[in-house]
C-alpha cells in the first residue's frame, strides 16, 4: 500500500471510533515516546529494558495489576513459594540463566532423587531414569516413534519452518494422524500422545505436524522438552520465576503503567496513538507483546494485513491446569519416591516434587493438559480439589488426601492471557502465513514467546522475542 493510501485509510478508519476525545485523554500533548510496549510479560519487559538501556523514551502498558504475565509466583508462608505459571529453565535457556544471575537470583535443581512412578491400568510401577517400564515391545515402538519424529524435526528449517520441504503437507495432517499411521502399539501411542500433549497443551488431533515439528526443532527435540537432567526441566528459580519479571519491573517502575488494558493502536502519518477510552499516548513505535489471540481485543487502525488477521484469528491458546498441594513434610521422600509420576490413562497425568530447598514442607504439583484440563475445569473448585487429591493418594498414599493447603489455576480463565503454555494455529495456517508472524506492520512490531524462532512457548522464547523486537525498533528509529 502506498504511504498516501495508508494515511488516508488510517484517517477514515479512525474517524469511525466515536467515543474518543483525544484532547482529553492524551497524557501530554507534546510527548512522543520512542516506543510503547503493550504487555508486561517477560517479552514486553525485556524489549522495554533493551530500549531503555539504549536511551530510548519508553512506556510499558500492562492490562493486569502485576507484571510477569504467564510467570506468576506466590509466597506460601516465610520460606515457601509456588509457581502458578512458568517455572523450569534448562538446557539452552541461556538468556534466562543470564537474567537470573543479573537479578542476583539463584537456581536450584529440580528434585529427582528416588524412584519415579508409572501409573497405568490402576497400578503403580516404580522405575528410575527417564524410561518408564512399559514392556519391551511398547518401548521399542516408542523409541522408533520418537526417533522418527526427531528426525523429521531436524529437517525443519529453524528460521522459516513454512518453507521446509513438504511444509504444506505437514501442515495439513495432525500429530495424531501421523502417530496413528506410524505406531501400532497402543501403549507407545499413549505415551507419545501424553508427551506431545504435555508439550503442546492441545489435543494432538487438532495440531498440525508442521507446528509440532517446528516447536521440537526450536527446543532441541521432543525428548529434550521432557527431560530433567540435561533437559528443559533442569532447574527452578528460588523465589519463583516471576522474580525475573519483578526485577525488570523494579529497574523501570516509572515507565510501567499497570491496570491499563490497551484497546486501540492507531497509526497516523507522524506518530501512533496507543491507549483505551481513558488514556492515550503518542509514540513512534509500538511493540505488541501479548499472546496473539488476545490481540483480538485491540482495535488496530488501519486494519492489520489480511495475513496477520488470519494468524490472530486462527491461533488457539493451549489449556493446562496446574495444581499444588502443600504438606507439612515431603512424606513421599521417606518412601524413596521422587514425587515424579506419569500416568497414561487417567486425568492426573503428571506430578512433580516442587518442594522448596531448605523448607520442612513438601509440595506436590501436577500439570494436566489439553482435554483432561478442560474436563477438570468444568468441576466446581471443591470437586476438582477432591478429584486431584484422590488421584495423588492413589500414587502417594492416603497422607496425600490432607494437605495443609491446596490451590490450582488455569490461565485459560485469565482474560488477558487466555491459556498456556503457548498458542497454535489451525491446520494449514502456519505454512501459508507463518512468515507474517513477527513481520512489522508500519510502526507495529511483534514480540511474545509465540513469535520466537528458538524456544517458542518457553520463557526463553519470550525473552528472545522481546530482544529481537527491541532490536528491530532500534534499527528502525
Ligand atoms: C502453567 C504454565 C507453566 C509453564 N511452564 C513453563 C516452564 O516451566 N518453563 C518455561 O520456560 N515456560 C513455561 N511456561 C511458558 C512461559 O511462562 C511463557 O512462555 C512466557 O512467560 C510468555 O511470556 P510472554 O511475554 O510471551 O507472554 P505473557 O507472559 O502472556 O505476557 C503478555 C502480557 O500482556 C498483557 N496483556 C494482554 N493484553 C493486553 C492489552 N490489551 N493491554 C495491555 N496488556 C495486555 C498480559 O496481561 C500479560 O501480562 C508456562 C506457562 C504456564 C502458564
Amino acid at each position: 500500500m502506498q504511504r498516501k493510501d495508508f494515511i488516508k485509510k488510517a484517517t477514515l478508519a479512525f474517524s469511525a471510533i466515536p467515543f474518543l476525545s483525544f484532547s482529553k485523554i492524551l497524557q501530554d500533548n507534546d510527548l512522543v515516546y520512542d516506543a510503547v510496549i503493550v504487555g508486561a510479560g517477560l517479552s514486553g519487559l525485556t524489549a522495554a529494558r533493551q530500549l531503555s538501556k539504549a536511551g530510548k523514551k519508553i512506556l510499558v502498558v500492562e492490562a493486569q495489576d502485576r507484571v510477569g504475565g504467564r510467570t506468576w509466583s506466590r509466597a506460601i508462608g516465610d520460606t515457601d513459594f509456588i509457581d502458578i505459571g512458568g517455572q523450569w529453565i534448562g538446557k539452552g535457556h541461556n538468556r534466562m540463566y543470564e537474567l537470573v544471575a543479573e537479578a542476583g537470583l539463584q537456581t536450584f535443581p529440580t528434585y529427582a532423587k528416588g524412584t519415579n512412578i508409572l501409573r497405568l491400568e490402576n497400578s503403580n510401577k516404580r522405575y528410575t531414569g527417564d524410561v518408564p517400564p512399559l514392556g519391551i515391545i511398547s518401548l521399542l515402538q516408542t523409541q522408533r516413534g520418537l526417533n522418527q519424529f526427531d528426525r523429521m524435526a531436524s529437517k525443519i528449517l529453524l528460521e522459516t519452518p513454512w518453507t521446509s520441504k513438504d511444509a504444506a503437507y505437514l501442515d495439513s495432517i495432525s500429530v495424531g494422524q501421523w502417530m496413528e499411521e506410524t505406531l501400532s502399539n497402543e501403549k507407545a501411542r499413549m505415551l507419545i500422545r501424553r508427551a506431545a500433549e504435555g508439550e503442546l497443551c492441545q489435543n494432538i488431533d487438532d495440531i498440525s505436524l508442521l507446528q509440532a515439528l517446528s516447536s521440537a526443532k526450536a527446543t532441541g527435540s521432543l525428548r529434550q522438552a521432557e527431560k530433567v537432567e540435561d533437559g528443559a526441566l533442569r532447574d527452578r528459580i528460588l523465589g519463583g520465576a516471576q522474580s525475573v519479571s519483578n526485577f525488570l519491573y523494579d529497574q523501570m517502575r516509572g515507565s510501567v503503567k499497570l491496570n491499563c488494558p490497551v484497546s486501540f493502536v492507531h497509526q497516523m502519518e507522524d506518530c501512533t496513538l496507543v491507549g483505551n477510552d481513558e488514556f492515550a499516548v503518542k509514540t513512534k513505535k509500538v511493540i505488541v507483546a501479548v499472546p496473539l489471540p488476545i490481540a483480538k481485543k485491540i482495535k488496530f487502525t488501519p486494519e492489520l494485513s489480511m495475513q496477520k488477521q488470519k494468524l490472530i484469528e486462527s491461533m488457539k491458546m493451549g489449556t493446562v491446569l496446574k495444581t499444588h498441594a502443600i504438606y507439612n513434610k515431603a512424606f513421599w521422600r521417606e518412601e524413596g519416591l521422587s514425587g515424579m509420576m506419569t500416568c497414561l490413562d487417567e486425568m492426573v497425568e503428571l506430578t512433580v516434587d516442587n518442594s522448596v530447598p531448605g523448607s520442612e514442607k513438601g509440595i506436590i504439583t501436577s500439570l494436566i493438559h489439553a482435554d483432561r484440563a478442560k474436563a477438570l475445569l468444568q468441576l466446581s473448585d471443591r470437586d476438582r480439589r477432591d478429584f486431584v487429591l484422590k488421584a495423588y493418594a492413589e500414587v502417594f498414599g492416603t497422607k496425600a488426601l490432607t494437605p495443609m493447603h491446596y490451590t490450582d489455576y488455569s490461565f485459560t480463565n485469565n482474560p488477558w492471557i487466555g491459556g498456556a503454555y503457548s498458542g497454535y494455529f489451525d491446520k494449514g495456517i502456519y505454512s501459508q502465513f507463518g512468515e507474517y508472524l513477527s513481520k512489522p506492520i508500519g510502526s507495529i512490531h511483534w514480540a511474545g514467546t509465540e513469535t520466537s524462532t528458538l524456544f517458542k512457548g518457553f520463557m526463553e522464547g519470550a525473552v528472545l522475542s522481546g530482544e529481537r523486537a527491541a532490536q528491530e525498533v532500534l534499527t528502525a528509529l
